[in-house]
């Protein structure tokens, strides 16, 4: 039996949460298109489609909302929240911005031109998504392993260092505006990127004179992975590596409803100057002034609190063994999960689960309907639905590499038997498998499908 560690911290408020019975949950999903964003959140019991936005905060940070000033501009909030922007990231400016991709998008706008290329480990989905607004092309350059999700290597999420030097060569400076890395590596299994692997892409980018941008959305977990995982950060604090990580780049988008624990709110940092200004006027039309962007000054009281909170040794130990052992749990079942376990979530392996389910028929999807209809459990599918598209040069449907379905875990909200929960259910789904069937759209838009697609069984 895997090891579940007693939680840091005791409960002082509960939210109700309730299982309506199996036909009702069939009438949901009929009426939900079969796409479980479009679900009622009040129709499921564990709600594990994302971390991002719904940990609990604690009671430093609801105090921190009462302490929250909403002056317009210079409020007191934006000075606490620069002190640990600063403090904790280092870099010379910052906006606040309502969330992540709010960030990535004023980024994209300042910096991509039309077919310009931004080279990446791996892109999130809204990153990959606000490139491709701009008329760029995200491109991911992952090391091979993280297509291989039973490899046990340590950082998965290593960008691949050859790839990397190639592309530049092949492409050219000119139509690389900057470059990114994803801490953790969200879209290929929450998986880490070394400190030595930084190191070498930031060396590559510099060398090339291409600003580095860090996706910093899991900082705080990728920076405990590497105190764990590799020599010579045993002794270090998280702090100190995320220090020693973020002086590597030019600059950051984070979406803070992740590592900072908040449920609404986001980063942009940067160190040059023109940049800033261009940033500053980006902000103002689309976010707000730039000493609230978007937020209200208790949500950025509330990040100030919460970006230490995510650096707690203590809660980062118990976080990522919550995630450990809900894997472990799952792989006990019969069902093959990418190893190690990712920070924020656990990735099946969907193709291994439905073998007969082509990905043209969105495996990840039946998965997580079916996970739905057995135990009122939502997860999110990473795989066809999120990320097929038709190539831009020949309109040929490109099929990503895994079909994962994703049980994210909120931070500091559920408990082991939660946890067991969710591993009972999919032990009962992984028995009937071969019964189960695919999908096939009745609508789907353009960009960021996931959202708002409706299915048909097939
Ligand atoms: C969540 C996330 C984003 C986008 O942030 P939002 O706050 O959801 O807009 C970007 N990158 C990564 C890696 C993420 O996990």
């Amino acid at each position: 039996m895997p090891t579940y560690p007693p939680e840091p911290f005791r409960i002082k408020v509960t939210e109700p949460i309730r299982l309506i019975p199996p036909a009702e949950r069939e009438a949901k999903l009929k009426e939900a298109g079969y796409n479980l964003f479009a679900v009622k959140a009040e129709d499921i019991f564990i709600d594990l489609l994302t971390d991002s936005g719904t940990g609990a905060m604690s009671q430093d940070q609801w105090a921190a909302v009462m302490r929250g000033d909403e002056s317009y501009a210079g409020a007191r909030s934006f000075h606490r929240l620069k002190a640990a922007v600063e403090d904790i990231f280092g870099f010379k400016y910052f906006v606040p911005t309502h969330q992540g991709r709010a960030a990535e998008n004023i980024l994209s706008a300042c910096l991509v031109k039309p077919g310009q290329y931004v080279p990446s480990n791996m892109h999130f989905d809204t990153t990959d998504a606000n490139i491709r607004a701009r008329g760029g092309r995200p491109t991911n350059l992952i090391i091979d392993e993280a297509f291989d999700p039973a490899n046990p290597h340590p950082f998965k999420g290593n960008m691949d260092i050859a790839k990397l030097k190639a592309f530049i060569e092949k492409t050219g400076v000119d139509k690389i505006p900057f470059g990114m890395v994803t801490v953790t590596n969200n879209a290929g299994g929450g998986q880490p990127v070394s400190m030595e692997n930084l190191k070498a892409v930031a060396d590559v980018y510099h060398s090339y004179k291409i600003p580095f941008f860090i996706d910093a959305a899991r900082y705080a977990e990728n920076c405990f992975f590497i105190k764990q995982r590799e020599p010579g950060y045993e002794s270090k604090s998280v702090k100190e590596i995320a220090r020693e990580m973020f002086s590597l780049a030019d600059g950051m988008t984070m979406s803070a409803k992740k590592d900072a624990i908040v449920n609404i709110g986001g980063l942009l940092c940067m160190n040059d100057d023109k940049l800033f200004e261009n940033v500053k006027n980006e902000l103002i039309l689309r976010e707000g002034f730039p000493t609230y962007g978007g937020l209200a000054g208790r949500d950025l009281d509330a990040i100030a609190v919460g970006l230490y909170e995510g650096l707690d040794e203590s809660y980062l130990e118990y976080r990522l063994a919550q995630t450990a052992y809900l894997s472990a749990r799952i792989n006990e079942a019969g069902i093959p999960t990418i190893q190690p376990a990712g920070g924020h979530a656990v990735y099946l392996d969907a193709r291994a689960v439905l073998p007969h389910i082509p990905q043209s028929e969105f495996p990840g999807q039946a998965l997580a309907v079916e996970l739905y209809r057995e135990g009122a459990i939502r997860g999110v599918e990473i795989g066809s639905v999120m990320f097929a598209y038709p190539d831009p040069d020949s309109g040929k449907m490109i099929y990503p590499k895994l079909e994962l379905l994703r049980l994210a875990i909120p931070r500091r909200t559920y408990t082991r038997s939660h946890m067991d929960y969710v591993a009972d259910a999919l032990a009962k789904i992984k028995s009937r498998a071969s019964s189960i069937r695919g999908f096939k759209f009745t609508y789907a838009p353009e960009l960021l499908r996931h959202f708002t697609a409706r299915f048909e069984p097939l």
